[in-house]
């Protein structure tokens, strides 16, 4: 930080929710960090953080730095809003930076790790912040080729402008806000109303009835029917089938579904769901067999299981009943 010729400054502001004990202990240690010899003008704490210091800040800033435990950042709109003052964002991998981040219009910290602990993810992370800002950072700001202006990190800022602000602003939230949840609300209130509420009594019968049959629904003899199931080539299709047990359920308010993905781990990757369909009539005894074929587009290896969920045609969200059974 004190270094002759390219000294850094951090500048820290923020609010911790008065029940917030740790993080009041957090500010207190950078407040009392800043109070240290020679680190007065290196690190600097701006009290009472607000719209009016954050508009300051944001317009001021060469660098945003960004770094939530993951997976624990909500958002992240700070760094947003600091991309179209050419601020550039040195952010962990988390909450907005994960699809903001496009490898050249600023910085990831640290790498994701999946089973360590918590101490042990902080170092990595700390160790990448350091070595990002000491061997890149520094050096891009303070670079000026010409003798004059830091090209390479106004390129960044160009960057960072030009990929951010399109597509992380306000107009873009409301407007999805707007044609995802607002009108479909409205629409459905509009449904569910009509006629002294007739069609949100008859969802609610439905809801009902549906919770008590459902743990009758069985899914048994899956079966991949026109290939051995080892090995399959890219471009074919296996032909997947189920029995179902509906017991008293309609067929007409279930879906069935053949899930998967490239096996990961004993996981799926990326998995999709496609939908299975009746091939036959009830057997007497509620069981239905159902059919569908899933294509093999790349290759590797793949898994799949079988499941069943329940529809209604005034379901909001596909699995607004939490119930779903597994092969
Ligand atoms: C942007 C902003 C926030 C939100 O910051 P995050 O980094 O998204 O948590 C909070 N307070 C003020 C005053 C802001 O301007």
């Amino acid at each position: 930080m004190n270094d002759a010729t390219r000294p850094v400054q951090f500048i820290f502001a923020g609010k911790a929710h008065p029940r917030d004990e740790a993080g009041k202990a957090l500010i207190q240690e950078v407040y009392k960090f800043s109070r240290e010899p020679g680190l007065e003008t290196r690190i600097v704490f701006v009290e009472d953080y607000d719209s009016y210091i954050a508009r300051r800040l944001m317009q001021g800033v060469d660098l945003w730095l960004n770094h939530p435990l993951r997976p624990l950042e909500a958002s992240g709109t700070s760094g947003m809003k600091a991309a179209p003052n050419g601020g550039i964002n040195l952010s962990v991998l988390d909450g907005w930076w994960r699809e903001g981040f496009n490898g050249s219009n600023g910085w990831a910290i640290g790498a994701e790790i999946d089973d360590g602990t918590t101490e042990f993810q902080n170092e990595v992370d700390a160790s990448s912040l350091y070595q990002l800002l000491e061997n890149q950072i520094v050096p891009l700001y303070y670079a000026k080729p010409d003798g004059k202006l830091p090209l390479a990190w106004l390129q960044l800022m160009r960057e960072s402008i030009r990929s951010v602000t399109p597509l992380f602003n306000t107009q873009r939230m409301v407007k999805e806000y707007t044609e995802q949840l607002y009108i479909p609300a409205a629409q459905a209130y509009e449904n569910f109303s009509r006629d002294g509420c007739g069609a949100a009594k008859h969802l609610s019968q439905w809801k009902t009835q549906t919770r008590t049959d459902w743990p009758q629904v069985q899914v048994s003899d899956v079966q991949v029917i026109n290939k051995d199931r080892q090995s399959i080539s890219v471009g074919e299709f296996l032909q997947i089938s189920a029995r179902v047990h509906l017991g008293a359920l309609d067929p007409q308010h279930v879906r069935v579904e053949a899930y998967h993905g490239e096996v990961d781990n004993g996981d799926l990757r990326n998995p999709t769901a496609t939908v299975l369909n009746q091939s036959s009539q009830a057997d007497g005894n509620g069981n239905y067999i159902y059919q569908g074929s899933v294509p093999a587009t790349e290759s590797g290896t793949y898994g799949f299981s079988v499941r069943v969920v329940p529809t209604h045609p005034c379901l909001m969200q596909a699995h607004e009943l939490r119930l779903i059974t597994w092969s």
